[in-house]
């Protein structure tokens, strides 16, 4: 019911609703962040951060509703004329995952309400207090009915979803073993399912690029909410002819990365991994890593004393193939890994299951052209890294899934087309 008044909403009035959502977040910033930081344990500069990345959500939306058109209306057969109608699905199902909270839930709520459909939202059970405190926030804002968030374990509300038969598409941002099991589930109803899954980024370093810059974004890009990220930049492939310049400049960067608990002062850096379960699947990543021969040039182990605290690291001497570069640690550890030729980098980065997104450092434009031309990810970033603008698509390819977040695909993405055709002839 909620979802059917919405969708007669024109886009302008939507879209002021949109617009009061982002000011409402606005004001609650301070609020917002701090429960973020207490339930994930991140810095208060990223949760922060978060905040302003989840009122850009709802205002990129807010926006862009406002310029969605359908791309063709005339006649393709004679006397008959067409148009395409863009609708929305109806009710949407959402499963967001523990490492970005709002924003995922955001950028899902934002996007979804803006095509003008409903949503049932799930946050992680491990990090589900944002979730909870903005929908609460935004009550005297949106129609009853139309965000409702539910909360429980993934195999038993999150399946529920998944099988709901009057949910018209379950969209999940989560590991890549979930979004098979709500894949699966969903195939019973015929459901459509959006997939935003795990990364693995590559970072290919060839041998005429600025190493101090690398160096400089790596310290950023690798470690940022405890490495923590889909997008990461967590395996280096870098010529051999610099890879020593690049470790020296890595470790000095690294060395000065301040870490603390969200509490401790503005300047913290990096903060615990989430859980202890997970900081254990992290030291447990280490220790296998050191087994298959890889070496700690910085870093290396948790830090002595109460918490989850990870040394950020960067792994050395790495050979090929080892279960580090290949699966997601999704912790605060770099792998380095040495190539000779271009073809061989662009194949080793290529031979992962996973292809979210990658970068690629390089003076020469037309080399840096060619290798992102050839990686297989969703998004490629030439001598930058992790830069994720609301205007442009986000989502993967390969194992890290299918859809597309934000930008005016991710509204594509949450509707759908009807051919609409009048016979105009006399
Ligand atoms: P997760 O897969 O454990 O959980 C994600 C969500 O899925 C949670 O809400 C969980 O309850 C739910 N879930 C788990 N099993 C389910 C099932 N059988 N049926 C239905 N729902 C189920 O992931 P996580 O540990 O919370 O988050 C980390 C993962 O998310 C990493 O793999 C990371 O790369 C990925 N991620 C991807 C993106 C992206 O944009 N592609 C962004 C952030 C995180």
């Amino acid at each position: 019911m909620a979802q059917r008044a919405w969708q007669k909403l024109v886009p302008r009035q939507r879209s002021h609703v949109l617009h009061a959502v982002a000011d409402r977040l606005v004001e609650q910033r301070q609020l917002l962040a701090r429960l973020e930081a207490a339930d994930t344990g991140k810095p208060m500069s990223v949760a922060l951060n978060d905040i302003d990345v989840s009122v850009d959500a709802f205002r990129f939306m807010a926006g862009a509703l406002r310029a969605t058109s359908s791309v063709a209306a005339g006649e393709y057969e004679a006397d008959h004329f067409s148009v395409i109608v863009r609708e929305p699905l109806g009710v949407v199902g959402a499963i967001t995952p523990w490492n970005f909270p709002l924003v995922m839930a955001a950028q899902k709520i934002a996007t979804i309400l803006a095509a003008g459909n409903s949503i049932v939202l799930k946050p992680s059970e491990i990090t589900p207090l944002t979730t909870i405190k903005f929908a609460e926030l935004v009550a005297d804002l949106l129609p009853p009915g139309l965000l409702n968030v539910v909360t429980g374990l993934g195999n038993v509300v999150g399946a529920a979803i998944a099988a709901h038969p009057d949910i018209a598409l379950v969209s999940v941002t989560g590991s890549t073993a979930s979004g098979r099991a709500v894949a699966r589930i969903a195939a019973d109803s015929v459901k459509r399912v959006h997939l935003e899954l795990g990364g693995k980024a590559p970072v290919i370093v060839f041998a005429d690029a600025d190493i101090e810059r690398v160096a400089d974004t790596l310290s950023v890009a690798s470690f940022y909410n405890s490495g923590q990220d889909c997008s990461a930049a967590c395996r280096v492939l870098v010529h051999e002819s610099v890879a020593d310049q690049l470790v020296r400049a890595l470790v000095d960067r690294v060395n000065d990365i301040s870490v603390g608990e969200p509490g401790a002062g503005e300047d913290i850096q990096l903060g615990p991994v989430v859980s202890e379960a997970h900081f254990r699947r992290v030291l447990d990543h280490l220790d296998r890593a050191y087994a298959e021969g890889a070496r700690a040039a910085v870093g290396g182990s948790a830090y002595p004393g109460a918490g989850f605290f990870i040394q950020p690291t960067v792994l050395v001497d790495v050979p090929a193939g080892a279960a580090c570069t290949r699966e997601e640690i999704f912790g605060p550890v770099l792998t380095v890994e040495t190539f000779s030729s271009d073809e061989e980098a662009i194949e080793r980065a290529n031979s992962v299951e996973l292809g979210l997104s990658a970068s690629v450092w390089t003076r020469d434009g037309s080399r840096g052209d060619a290798a992102a031309a050839q990686l297989d990810a969703g998004t490629v970033w030439v001598n930058c890294h992790g830069v994720i603008p609301s205007e442009m698509p986000w989502g993967g390819v390969k194992s890290s899934g299918y859809g597309r977040d934000m930008s005016m695909y991710g509204l594509d993405d949450y509707s759908r087309t009807k051919h609409l055709m009048r016979y105009v002839g006399r």
